[in-house]
This record gives structure tokens, sequence and C-alpha cells, in this order.
């Protein structure tokens, strides 16, 4: 036998057999087996696999391709050996931020693509898993209130992905022609929260656009878009002759999951539209990566209560239940199921309200000769990317069936329950300040301060006064330095891991406010670990007023 003959055979077994070979299939599932025995291996009580060394990526520089061969079996390993230092956000000692730990159902939604490679940019090279993502976008829309007979949407590359699609369809509606013609003469904007995601800031840069056309409104401090001087901003821009591509509403934001108010927003559009007698209307996107789970509740009974949910955390439901189900009013949605979908990366999907409008950024067929040969679903005629992986779509599907409306409201349930009962603990701290307590999700903000300061006057005037500039930063290096004691106590095994925000909001004076910040996203947390965070705030303050030198 020739030598590429004996390598070929060879590497025949590290590929999964064409045909039924129950010996050889027996080991492939023992492979990954092994691989998941190995990463068991890795866990303890703390929340990270392996060890949380420091990674030296000059080291990186030295790797190259070998000349030989390896086995699977030592491949194997050394992946999973990558793994190590990785937090387990499935860990109750973990809240860190919103990535959630993916259920089963949604793992496999990967992993079978992962093994048979469908390519959703057609139908012809995905089949029923193409037909998973026009399932999956059907349900979701009806959730969210949408028509889905009238609906249309696509999976995309991540939450980014889904404001360049809105982005993008917001500039053709303003300027028609774009597709063909490209921008020219007065650059159309973007407006959105100053609490939005940088995101629009990437997709309107990478769009042209260009940075300073992306204007952001001051928020309110329960982190929504103030509608006042959302209004006045329009209106101004409108009489310079502004065009405006987009505005986008966050419904659920980042840091503090503030919801703006799409239905005033809607409304104010709309006024705008009839008062200016424009020749367009400026599209209305939601930027629900994180909210839209949320819409389980649109139709769940907060008088009746069959969950049994503890009255403050129906209240917080019921709340946020206000504001996301109007998403429907919104002309488009983005949404995040690796967000509070618990599904793995990526799996993120645009939806629009009117499907038509995905005809504005539709190509021609001449430009893709040899594709879409055959088939009825070919997203791949508008979608930015060509091709794509079936498994975002496969791994929504496996969470969303798995869960159905009553687990995903129970999980969201028990999660905000969780921060509720941190809040509780947090607010009652006679040296701690919650500083979302109006926002009503898994996500708590607060800021610790050292024992002399009366926390009940000392948050607003920071906020609000510029002659507090220099104790607020003070107090921004002392939750910093907070951080760290708590960080590197949760990393032995005490504790929890929580993570800090450089900026979760600007002062009144432009100053960023630096807090701690607490996602809970673990469907295994738990009381203890709520009040684990409160006792290692106590430690690490009792240690900073011994070494006040850690300070600086
Ligand atoms: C996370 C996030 C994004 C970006 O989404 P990716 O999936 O990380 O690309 C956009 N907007 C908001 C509000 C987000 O929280």
């Amino acid at each position: 036998m020739s030598a590429y003959r004996e390598y070929l055979e060879t590497l025949r077994r590290a590929f999964p057999q064409p045909v039924s070979d129950q010996e050889h299939d027996a080991w492939f599932v023992f492979s990954v087996l092994r691989a998941l025995d190995r990463v068991d291996g890795m866990k303890s009580q703390c929340p990270v696999l392996g060890d949380a060394r420091e990674i030296d990526f000059s080291l990186a520089t030295q790797s190259v391709v070998t000349e030989e061969m390896r086995t699977v079996e030592s491949v194997s390993r050394e992946l999973v050996d990558h793994l190590s230092g990785m937090f387990i956000w499935g860990h109750p000692r973990s809240q860190i931020n919103v990535i959630p730990p993916p259920c089963i159902p949604g793992i496999l939604g990967t992993l079978l693509p992962a093994i048979y490679n469908p390519n959703i940019c057609s139908e012809e090279a995905s089949r029923g898993v193409a037909f998973a993502e026009a399932e999956v976008i059907s349900m979701t829309a009806a959730l969210m209130g949408y028509d889905p007979a009238r609906s249309g949407g696509v999976f995309t590359f991540g939450g980014t992905g889904t404001l360049l699609y809105a982005i993008r369809l917001g500039i053709e509606k303003a300027v028609p022609g774009t597709l063909q013609n490209g921008l020219a003469g007065e650059i159309p904007v973007v407006v959105c929260s100053g609490q939005g995601h940088y995101a629009n800031k990437t997709a309107a840069s990478w769009l042209g656009l260009g940075l300073r056309n992306v204007i952001a409104i001051p928020s309110a401090p329960d982190n929504q878009i103030r509608l006042c001087l959302l209004e006045s901003e329009l209106r101004r821009l409108l009489k310079e002759g502004r065009k405006i591509a987009c505005i986008v509403a966050t419904m659920g934001t980042t840091d503090a999951f503030g919801l703006d108010n799409l239905e005033q927003i809607r409304e104010l559009r709309d006024q705008l539209v009839h008062e200016f007698s424009l020749d367009y209307v400026p599209h209305l996107h939601a930027d629900a990566v994180i909210g839209w789970a949320w819409s389980v509740f649109r139709d769940y009974d907060f008088t009746l209560n069959p969950l049994q949910f503890p009255d403050r955390t129906l209240r917080a439901l019921a709340g946020t239940n206000h504001r996301v189900r109007h998403l429907n009013l919104a002309d488009s949605i983005g949404v995040d199921y690796h967000k509070t979908g618990f599904a793995p990366y990526i799996s993120s999907a645009f939806f629009v309200r009117d499907a038509e409008d995905l005809r504005l950024i539709t190509r021609d067929q001449s430009t893709t000769p040899y594709l879409f040969q055959s088939g009825h679903y070919n997203p791949g005629r508008f979608t930015l990317e060509t091709s794509r992986s079936g498994s975002g779509p496969l791994s929504a599907l496996g969470a969303l069936r798995l869960m159905g409306k009553t687990g995903l409201r129970t999980l969201l349930g028990h999660l905000v329950t969780m921060a509720e009962t941190l809040r509780n603990r947090l607010s009652a701290h006679p040296a701690i300040s919650v500083m979302n307590p109006e926002n009503f999700g898994p996500v708590t903000l607060f800021r610790v301060y050292p024992d002399d300061v009366d926390t009940f006057e000392f948050p607003r005037l920071e906020q609000n006064e510029a002659a507090f500039a220099d104790r607020l930063h003070q107090y921004n290096e002392y939750n910093r330095s907070l951080f760290r004691l708590i960080q590197s106590e949760a990393l032995q095994g005490d504790g929890v891991v929580i993570s800090m925000t450089d900026r979760y909001r600007e002062t009144e004076y432009g100053q960023p406010v630096v807090a701690l910040k607490s996602y809970i996203m673990s469907p295994f947390s738990d009381q203890q670990y709520v009040q684990a965070v409160v006792e290692s705030i106590d430690r690490a303050r009792v240690k900073l007023k011994a070494e006040p030198m850690i300070h600086g």
C-alpha cells in the first residue's frame, strides 16, 4: 500500500462513518464520552473548570501545524485542556453576566448540525434544518405578538447582527435605492438611548454611517430613554431636514435591565411622520435581545398566579411584562436565544413585523447563479452571511421545545425571585445602595461604601452634584478594590463570582459610575448563594479596612 493510502485509512477512522458501522459508531460516542469525562474531572466546589491561572498569550506564537498526524484521543485531550479556567455559568456560585448555561436540548441542537453540517443558506443544503429555522421564527414571532403569517425573520451572527439588519433596512427606507447606488449626500442617523448597547455603534459604523451619526439620548434613573429628550432631538433633526434611518428602543439594557417605553416611542414616531409629512416612516427597532424572553408572560394570569410566584416576584414580572408586551409595535425585533433562552452561542434572530420589508435588501437572482436552483425557502437571497450554521435555529428549537412557556416562566421567575432576594438583603445593608431598584430583571447593580457614608443620602448627591466628584471617584476605586477581593475569594471556592461595570451610567455632570453587578442566570441558584454574596462583601470590607493599601 502506498504511504498516503495508509494515512488515509487512519484518517477515515477519524470521521463519522457514512454507512452505519456499529462498532465505529460506538467508538465515536465513546470519544465524546471520554472528552466529557475529562471535563467532569475539572469540576470542583469552585465555579471554574480546572484552575484559573493567568494565560500567557505570547506562548501562542509558538504553535505551529505539525508534520505528523495525531490520534483523535490525543487531540481530544488537548481540546478539553483549553476549557481550563472557564467559568461554569450554570454554577450557583456564578452570577457574572447575561451568559446562560445551555440546556441539554440546546446543546444537542449544536451537536447534531456539527456532525451533519447543514448550511441554512438554502433549503437544498439543509432541508429539515431550514424548516427548524422557519418554525422557530414563527413560534417566537407569535410569542412576541407578531402575526406569523405576515412577519418574517432570519437567524444571524448575534445581537449585533440583528442591529445591522435593522439599521440596514432603515437606511433603505429613509434613502431608497442605496442597495444599488450606495449612500451619497446627507447621512441618515440612528437614534437610541445612552444605555443602548455599543453594538448600535458597531452596526452604524460598519454600515458607513459613522459613529457621529449615532445619537444617544440620555436615560432616566430607571435606565429607560428619556422620552421628552427623544422627542426634542427627533424634532430638531427633522427640522434640520435630516433623515432618520432607525430609532432603536432597548428592551432590556445590558447592565441594568432598563426597558424603554416602546408604546410611547411608537406613538411619537407616528405623530412626527404625520406632522412633518415625511415620505418615509423612520424604522423602529426593538433591541430585545435580553427582554424578548419575558414575552412568555404576555398571557400569564397574574391574578391567579398558577405558578405561585412570591408577591415580589409577581410584581417584578408584571412590571417587565407591562413594557415587553408592546414588542409587536416595533417594525423589527432582535432576539438572542443565547442570552435569555438558554441556548449555546450563536443563536440569534432578526424579526420583521412585515416580511415584505425583507424585499428591500433582497439580492437579484442573477447575482447568485450557482445557488437556489431548487426549493422554496432561500433566505440566502437576502441574508448578510452566505453560509449559515444550522446550530442557531436547532439549539433555539431544542430549548423552546424543552421549556415551553411553563418552563421559561419557571426559570425566569426563579432567577427574578433570587435577584429580588438579593436586592432585599443588599437594601437592608447599611453600607450598600442598590443602583437599579426600579429595574425588575435578574441583574442587580449596587455600590458599596465605607462605614462613614450615609447611604440614604450620598448616592443621590454623588449622582447629581459635581461638588462630590472627588468622593465619587474615591468610591469608584473602593468598589474596584472590593471587586478584586470578592473575585479572588470566589476563585478559591468561597463566596460567589460577581462582576463589575466600569460605567453602568454617568452622573449628571458626566462622570462614570462604577457598580458591582450580580447577574443571576443559573437554574441552580438558591437562597444560600444569595446570602453568600452579602457575606463575601462583608469580609471584603473588613479586609479593606485592615489594609487600606489595597485601596489604590
Ligand atoms: C448583548 C447585547 C447586544 C449584542 O448582542 P451579541 O449577541 O453579543 O452580539 C446588543 N444589544 C443588547 C441590549 C445586548 O445586551
